[in-house]
Parts: structure tokens; sequence; C-alpha cells
């Protein structure tokens, strides 16, 4: 029986297995999208590959038209606006298998069907998706997302563009500029934002064509440079009335919900980015011939191709863990209702916490993989020709948009601190608990067995060293918190690494409730490393963390609680990660 868990509660409570979705559970209808979406990326993205990088006029935006005559641009439009109305599971996966046709063809996709089309899929009134969202989910009016400022980067409230009511009460006038706005040399329309009389910020939808919209050049990118990149200026740009997006002032709840839902979708384009590296990996270190022998059979190398595939395997089974989260939360919602757009936004809001895990963890894990992926390939990866070097560039940009994965970690806490205030979530009352458990607590002793409790048993002590190094801070800063951003970075990264360790292990476990099933073992081998080696970095922020923190008595009691939390026997990783190589080796790819 499938049960709603509250976004952050993760840290709080004990899940089960059932609780989580696992890819092993894609149903029929799935499996044949991202069967499809793998059929346009060999059949249309690959043959033009090497010209969709020149940037060759009207390729880009042809491709999305043809993505959008096989349905693959309508999966967050409802039917009723000609979309399909997917869940969200379906709609990850198209990212996943999209992102695999090249970072530039990625970066057009995801900004139309994301930051691109959200903003009026959840905040246009009737009139509004009426107008665009067929448009949309056909291709026929491509989007751009415009928050971006020269000045106001992280920074996005300190926007500079204005908007003001013309005399005739029929238009705005915007006046600004917008940076770094993908799709823009081809894009018809912008969702934008401006300052309605100086300081309201709201948010605008503005077509191309509208008088005193231009576009500055095209920026030389380290990557995806097939893809457009260009500043938007408005001057006196005339947007009528009827376009502005929401309500006045509320500008910011457009543009950080569609940047929830955006960091969310960006965690599949970086996990079908994780994939395609491994499988390149592979392939290549089967073929490459050193000392006599194809450079898979050294030990160095099957450490690295383990770990990309560990690393690839805990990312798969966060971002579908999540994107089953938000479709369970969207299934309450009265899709009858005339605010249906701004419950969905809402709903998805309660695992805004999650969605900056996924941003920062996949695109970490993807750079990782791209760079040992082009390690493996040694002189040649560094060689323009070889796929890998066009990756590894092509990622570096995930750590850094959509919010960077630093303003990200600090959001995290951010966030579980607010709920925490409003009584939404009790980590106060947990964190109190652990601080008080901690003078009696006798560490249990778990051996290593065929079932995974020595992982499920550091999984739940983790949760409680995230709340023991939470509620450390808490207690010492206060409201002064928020100055201590080393601090909060590393209380960030404990849990992410719980999220990350919690969603590989109930994953394995379901997997493993099919007796004798060979992936399952295969799955638990990935867990038994991630765990030991997770679980290490997580006592290793703890213990930076609690020596900033707290100094004398008050350490040395916070230490020794620590070590009772972290007494664990290491488990054989090196003989693990060599199973798991030798089994993806034997698969030629990512082995699920
Ligand atoms: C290729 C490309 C495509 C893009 N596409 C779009 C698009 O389609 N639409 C759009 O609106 N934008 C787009 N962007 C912009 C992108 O979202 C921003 O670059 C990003 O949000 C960071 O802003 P910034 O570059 O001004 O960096 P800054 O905000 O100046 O940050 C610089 C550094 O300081 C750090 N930093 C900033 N504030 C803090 C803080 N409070 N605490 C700690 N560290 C901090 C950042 O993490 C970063 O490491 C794109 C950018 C690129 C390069």
């Amino acid at each position: 029986m499938e049960t709603f868990v509250k976004g952050g509660a993760f840290l709080l409570e004990s899940i089960s297995p059932q609780e989580v979705f696992t890819p092993e559970e894609f149903n029929e209808e799935q499996r044949l999208i991202a069967k499809a979406a793998t059929e346009f990326v060999v059949g249309e993205l690959e043959p033009v590959k090497d010209e969709i990088e020149t940037q060759k006029e009207g390729l880009l935006p042809s491709l999305l038209r043809k993505a959008g005559e096989l349905g693959f641009l309508s999966g967050d439009i409802a039917e009723e606006y000609d979309g399909q109305g997917l869940d969200k599971v379906s709609v990850i996966l198209m990212m996943e298998k999209m992102s695999q046709g090249g970072g530039s063809f990625m970066t057009a996709y995801a900004v139309h069907t994301g930051i691109g089309s959200l903003p009026i899929i959840f905040f246009g009134n009737k009139d509004q998706k009426k107008r665009y969202l067929p448009k949309i989910a056909s291709g026929e009016k491509i989007m751009a997302y415009a928050l971006t400022e020269p000045e106001a980067g992280s920074d996005a409230l300190n926007a500079k563009t204005t908007a003001v009511l013309s005399p005739d009460g029929k238009y705005y006038l915007l006046n600004g500029q917008k940076q770094f706005i993908s799709n823009a040399g081809f894009a018809d329309v912008f969702v934008t934002y401006a300052k309605v009389d100086g300081n309201k910020f709201t948010s605008f939808i503005v077509e191309r064509k509208t008088e005193g919209v231009s576009l500055d050049e095209e920026e030389n990118k380290m990557g995806m440079k097939g893809s457009s990149t260009r500043s938007v200026i408005f001057s006196d740009a005339k947007v009528p009335i009827e376009n502005m997006l929401g309500e006045v002032g509320k500008g910011h709840v457009v543009a950080f919900n569609t940047l929830n839902i955006g960091r969310f979708k960006l965690g599949g384009g970086c996990l079908g980015a994780c994939k395609f590296a491994l499988q390149g990996a592979v392939t290549y270190a089967k073929q490459r011939v050193q000392f006599g022998k194809p450079i898979a059979e050294f030990g160095m190398i099957k450490h690295k191709i383990a770990e990309m595939a560990i690393r690839s395997f805990t990312t798969e089974s966060m971002v579908y863990r999540t994107a089953a989260l938000v479709d369970r939360i969207l299934q309450k919602i009265d899709y009858n209702a005339e605010d249906v757009g701004i419950q969905m936004a809402n709903g998805i809001e309660e695992y805004a916490i999650e969605d900056s895990i996924n941003k920062v963890y996949s695109s970490e894990m993807a750079d990782f993989i791209v760079d040992e992926a082009l390690q493996i390939h040694g002189g040649y990866g560094y060689i323009h020709d070889y796929e890998i070097e066009r990756g590894y560039r092509d990622n570096r940009i995930n750590r850094i948009w959509e919010g960077t994965n630093e303003i990200n970690r600090l959001l995290i806490v951010d966030m579980l601190t607010k709920r925490a205030m409003k009584g939404r979530l009790p980590v106060l009352v947990a964190a109190q608990k652990v601080a008080g458990e901690l003078l009696t607590l006798r560490p249990k002793v778990e051996s290593d067995d065929g079932i995974l409790t020595l992982q499920k048993e550091m999984v739940e002590m983790s949760k409680k060293i995230a709340l023991l190094v939470a509620g450390a801070a808490v207690q010492k800063y206060m409201m002064k918190l928020a100055d201590e951003q080393e601090i909060l970075a590393l209380i960030s990264d404990i849990i992410i690494e719980v999220f990350a360790m919690e969603s590989a292990l109930l994953r394995a476990l379901k997997s493993m409730e099919k007796a004798g099933d060979e992936k399952a073992q295969i799955q638990k081998a990935m867990v038994k490393v991630y765990v030991n080696d997770g679980f290490n970095r997580v006592e290793g922020y703890a213990k930076q963390a609690l020596s900033a923190i707290a100094e004398g008595d008050t350490l040395r009691t916070l230490l020794s609680g620590l070590k009772k939390l972290t007494r664990f026997t290491p488990v054989n990783t090196v003989g693990l990660r060599r199973e798991v190589a030798d089994y993806t080796i034997k698969m030629g790819k990512y082995p699920f």
C-alpha cells in the first residue's frame, strides 16, 4: 500500500521499501515512452549531431517540432490543451533518454518543456493556457525562460528590469536586459520578469515579435555549443496586459516554483548523461589494449567502472523515487478547479527539499562520471573527435544553472529550518530526542549479512547524525545560523548522503524480494559499497561541523556521541567493486 510521505520527512522517519517507487516498477506505457524517446535520439538526433554543434540555422527548432509531432513536448501539458498529461515518472524518463542526444539538444528540449513552459502550465489563466499551450505542445511556438540579469544571477530578485503601465492601461512597457537566455536565438516566446513600479517583481509572457524586444550576439560557450544563449534586451517593449502571468508582485512565486520543478527534471537529464558516459567508457575499456590486455581488466579501471555504475544507480534510485513522490501528491489535486495549476505547484513545493537534493547530487555525479569516463579514454579523451570530450564540456553547466549548487545547498537547510519553525516537520523535537539518547546509547554491533541489515542500521544512524549536527548548530547560532555557510553546507551534504544511501538501499531491498535475481545481487553489492563510503563521508562532514560549532567539554560530549553512532566495521569494498565492475563490463553498459 503506497502512502504519502511528507517532503523532508525521510530524515525523521524510517521509510520501508514498500513506500518508494523504483525503476524496476516502470509500467508498460512508461517503458514504451522510454523506448520511443531512445528511437528518437538514435533516428533523429545522432545523424545530425555534428551539424547541431555548428548551430546550423533552423536545425534545433525543426528537431523540436519533430519531437512535438511525436508527443515528446507535451508530457506536462493537460489533455484539454492538446497535451498528454503524463505522470512525472514518464516525463523524467523522456528527459533521461533525450539527454543521450547531447547537451545542445537537451538544453533546447529541457528549457522548452521545463522552465520555459511550466510557468504558463502552472500559473497561466485559462486564456493564456488556450493561447499558448497547444502551440507549445506541438513545437509551433518555442519557449525560453528569461530570469537572469547581468547584476542579478543567484540573487534573482535583485532584477533591474522594470515594467510601467502605459497611460491607456493596455500595455506594460518593459525596460532592461536578461543575460544568458537559452533558446533565445530561435524562441518565439519568453517568460520573463520585471518590477512593476520599480519594486513589484512580476512575471510576463513576452512574444519575440513584440516591438522593443531585441537580442545580443550568441555567447561563445565552453560546451553545448549547438544551443543558443543570448542576452535579451527590452527597450520599451510593449507587452499587452493580458500577458501578465500570475499576480503583480508575485513573480517570485512563479519563478521559484518553476525552478523547483526544473531542478527535479534536471536530475533526469543528468542521469541520462551518467549512463551515456558509462557506456562509452566501458566500450572503450573493453577495446583498448595496453600491456597485452584490455584496460577493462586492470583493477584501477574496474574500480572506476564500478564507481560510475554505483553512482548512476544511486542517482537513478533518487530521481525516480522523487518523481513518484510528486506523482502521488498530484493525484490529490482537483483538476477541475480554477486554480488547478497553483494547486499543482504547491503540491510540487512539498518536495522542494528533495528537488534541490536531486539537483545537487545528480549534477555532481554526472560531472564525476564524465570526468572518470574521460580518464578511461586516456589522451584520446582529450581529443575533440571523441564523444566524451563533448560530454565533459556539456555537463559542466549543470552545477551552475537552475540555482547554483551552492545556492541549492543553502536552500536544503533553509527549507528544512523553515518547515521546522512552521510546525510542518517536527525536526526540532527529533533533534532533541537524538541529543537526549546519546548518553545512554549503546552502539549496535551489526555484522554484514545477506539482507543488508548493517546498511539499514548505517542509514538510520546517518539520520541521527544529521539531526545531531543540525540540532547543535541551531542551538549555538539560533537566528544567526544563516551566516555560518560552511556549516550549512556540511549539514546539507549529510542530508544529501542520507537521501542517496537510503534511496539506493530501499531499491535494492525491494529488488531482493524477488529471490534469485542476479541483478538484485549486483544492486546489493552496489549498496554495500555506497553505504560504506557514504557513511564515512557523513562521519567526516559531522566531525568538521561539530568541531566548528562547539569546543571544550561540549565538543568532547558531541564527538563521543558521534563515535557511538559510527561504530561499524567496514566491508570489503575492493572485492564488491570488482563484482560490480565485472557485471557492468559483461553487460557493456549501465547494467539495469
Ligand atoms: C549556458 C548558460 C545558459 C543559461 N540559461 C539560462 C536561462 O535560460 N534562463 C535564465 O534565466 N538564466 C540562464 N542562465 C543563467 C544561470 O542560471 C546563472 O548563471 C546562475 O543562476 C548563476 O548566476 P551568475 O552567473 O550571475 O553567478 P553568481 O550569482 O554571480 O554566482 C557566482 C558564484 O558565487 C556563488 N554565490 C552567489 N551567491 C551566493 C551566496 N549567497 N552564498 C554563497 N555563494 C554564492 C555562486 O554559487 C557561484 O559559485 C544560463 C547560464 C549559462 C552559463
